[in-house]
């Protein structure tokens, strides 16, 4: 992103959260804007979270502050190593920097131990022998109160002791608790006493076996951002019934600084889960390739799949920062990819269902360099040459034997314009023993050379082509939707909502040339195909693409119906 481009972003874009940080600086609540991004290494990032770190890293951008990268690690269980690399990787193609601010909640251990034991000697926590069971059955329901643990008024010098036998290693997983004594009767569960430590034997990716209790997300979080000096700590609605108890927490410690938490609806996009559980389903079971399947709603598969992390901005722009629960469209993400690749992306000319065609009246052995501009929407893309022969490759779908009265492509008898090259007439079909066209034998007319008629007369089909030669040989993944439901699982199981034909894979196609050295993941228009980018699949003899979107534009149909 350039400097300027995020000027003009700052002073256009307005929200909730955007109009309380104005008002916050303006009145001086705050000396500067810290904000922070804080994934749980259990996962890869996906296009859910785009929305946090669009608007934490958006904001701190727009308004002179920073926004930090915190790792939330503080269930060792699930998390692993592997996600965190992946997870920086994610945020820098995105086209974000948190500098110097790279942080781990798992650094805060220490800190955070010792204001658990401040809140014992306060008086406001306390350590619970109840089994997990009977935390869950004392803490009543929405519509009843909870009752007193047994153990909550023990007193402070056994408390602590009892935290501080939990820290060395004396009980196993799930005997014991840390607690805050706030209220079992409070209308809000999370004030409920909240757990704030439990016991975990367990490695952790980063401090190993140097603990064995472990902070919660609520207690580790509020505390984390205060350590860092956050001053609006982002995150999705639903942590809004927690806010109480960050708020809770940050007035009864000792903090360096107070925090205030801010909520937004997160992003829920059609045909797609987000739910970091059933990614990993997906990936563990076999259902995708990968974690950077270009079928996932990871940034990993949206990279692969060729979606420039511009597009990703722009879409989350257009989405916009509220309170309200929404479902968007998967069709306006792929409406943005288009949009962008549309004016960026240079034409290239390949055949994914090639059928052969031979012009009759072309010398054996000539080839002919043609122009072929290489981006209509931009001048300064300039053009490239595109060798024809006399042996070439149409799209199977552009012959029809026997046309309909809409079908313009080529057909017995037919003159079409091959883009770039001439216009060709089909003179003969040439069928296998089992009736299927395998050859088109066709003319062309010397006179078309560059794709117009000196005599004026029309076509109205315009073919794309390779010459059969030169053409490298290809593999071309086709991406469909993962699932067909709007709302995969609504009905049931959400497995069952996957799509069976969410990858078709074209093994036999033709490329022209210049394909031939495409770089991974920069993206190309196939005409008249869509777009499509080098998988890193592909070895030096043969290319693989991904189609990253086709040329129909649905999400403008939808726009355009009113909907
Ligand atoms: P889980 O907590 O179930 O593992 P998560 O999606 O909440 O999954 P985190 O790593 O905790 O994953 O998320 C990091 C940040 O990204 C959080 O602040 C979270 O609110 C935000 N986030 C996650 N999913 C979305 C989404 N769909 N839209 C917007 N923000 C999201
Ligand atoms: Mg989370």
């Amino acid at each position: 992103m350039t400097s300027s481009e995020s000027v003009v972003e700052a002073s256009e874009r307005s929200d909730f959260i955007r109009n309380i940080i104005r008002e916050d600086l303006a009145a001086g609540r705050t000396q500067g804007l810290v904000t922070r991004f804080p994934p749980e290494p259990n996962g890869y990032l996906h296009i859910g979270h785009a929305k946090s770190i669009c608007l934490n890293f958006g904001v701190a951008q727009e308004f002179g502050g920073r926004c930090h990268l915190r790792f939330d690690d503080t269930n060792p269980v699930k998390e692993e190593l592997e996600y965190i690399e992946a997870i920086k990787a994610d945020v820098a193609w995105l086209g974000f920097d948190w500098g110097a601010h790279l942080y781990f909640a798992s650094d805060y251990f220490e800190q955070l131990y010792d204001w658990a034991e401040h809140l014992i000697r306060a008086g406001k926590a306390y350590v619970d022998d109840l089994s997990p069971e009977d935390i869950r059955e004392y803490r009543g329901t929405l519509t009843e109160p909870g009752r007193n643990s047994p153990f909550r008024d023990r007193g402070v010098e056994e408390s602590l002791d009892l935290f501080r036998r939990m820290r060395a290693g004396e009980f196993p997983d799930g005997s014991r608790v840390l607690r805050a004594k706030i209220d079992m009767a409070s209308g809000n569960m999370n004030l409920r006493d909240p757990v704030l430590y439990r016991i975990l034997h367990a490695q952790h990716p980063r401090t190993g076996d140097a603990w064995c209790i472990y902070p919660t997300y609520d207690f580790a979080h509020g505390e984390s951002d205060a350590i860092e000096g956050v001053t609006h700590s982002i995150c999705t609605l639903e942590f809004e019934d927690h806010r109480p108890l960050y708020d809770w927490l940050i007035e009864n410690l000792p903090v360096p600084a107070r925090p205030r938490q801010y909520e937004f609806a997160r992003l829920n996009l059609s045909h797609t889960v987000l739910s970091k559980r059933r990614l990993i389903q997906l990936v563990a079971e076999r259902y995708v390739r990968g974690w950077d399947d270009p079928r996932m709603p990871t940034l990993a598969g949206l990279r692969r799949r060729g979606v420039p992390p511009a597009a990703i901005r722009d879409f989350i722009g257009r989405v916009g920062v509220s309170k309200a629960a929404n479902l968007v469209e998967l069709a306006m993400l792929e409406y943005c990819v288009r949009e962008l690749l549309n004016k960026t992306a240079a034409r290239r000319m390949a055949v994914l269902r090639p059928l052969k065609v031979v012009i009759e009246n072309y010398p054996e052995g000539q080839v002919e360099e043609l122009d072929a501009v290489n981006n209509p929407e931009d001048p300064a893309a300039g053009s490239r040459k595109v060798p024809f022969a006399r042996v070439l490759y149409i799209e199977r779908d552009d012959f029809m034997e026997d046309p309909p009265k809409k079908f313009f492509r080529l057909a017995p008898g037919r003159e079409v314009r091959l883009r770039y090259a001439y216009f060709v007439t089909c003179r003969e079909v040439v069928k296998d023993a089992a009736g299927e066209v395998v050859e088109l034998r066709c003319t062309y007319d010397p006179a078309t050379r560059g794709g117009d008629a000196p005599d004026g007369r029309k076509v109205k089909g315009t073919l794309h082509w390779v010459a059969a030669e030169t053409a490298p040989e290809a593999e071309v993944r086709l991406y469909n939707r993962l699932f067909n439901e709007e709302l995969p699982g609504a009905k049931g199981d959400v497995l069952d909502d996957l799509n069976p034909d969410s990858l078709e894979v074209l093994e036999r196609c033709y490329l022209e040339p210049a394909l031939a050295s495409a770089a991974v993941g920069e993206a190309v228009q196939f005409e008249r195909l869509g777009y499509f980018c080098a998988d890193p699949d592909g070895a030096a003899g043969k290319p693989v693409f991904n189609r990253t979107v086709a040329l129909r534009d649905t999400w403008g149909k939808i726009q355009a119906k009113g909907r």
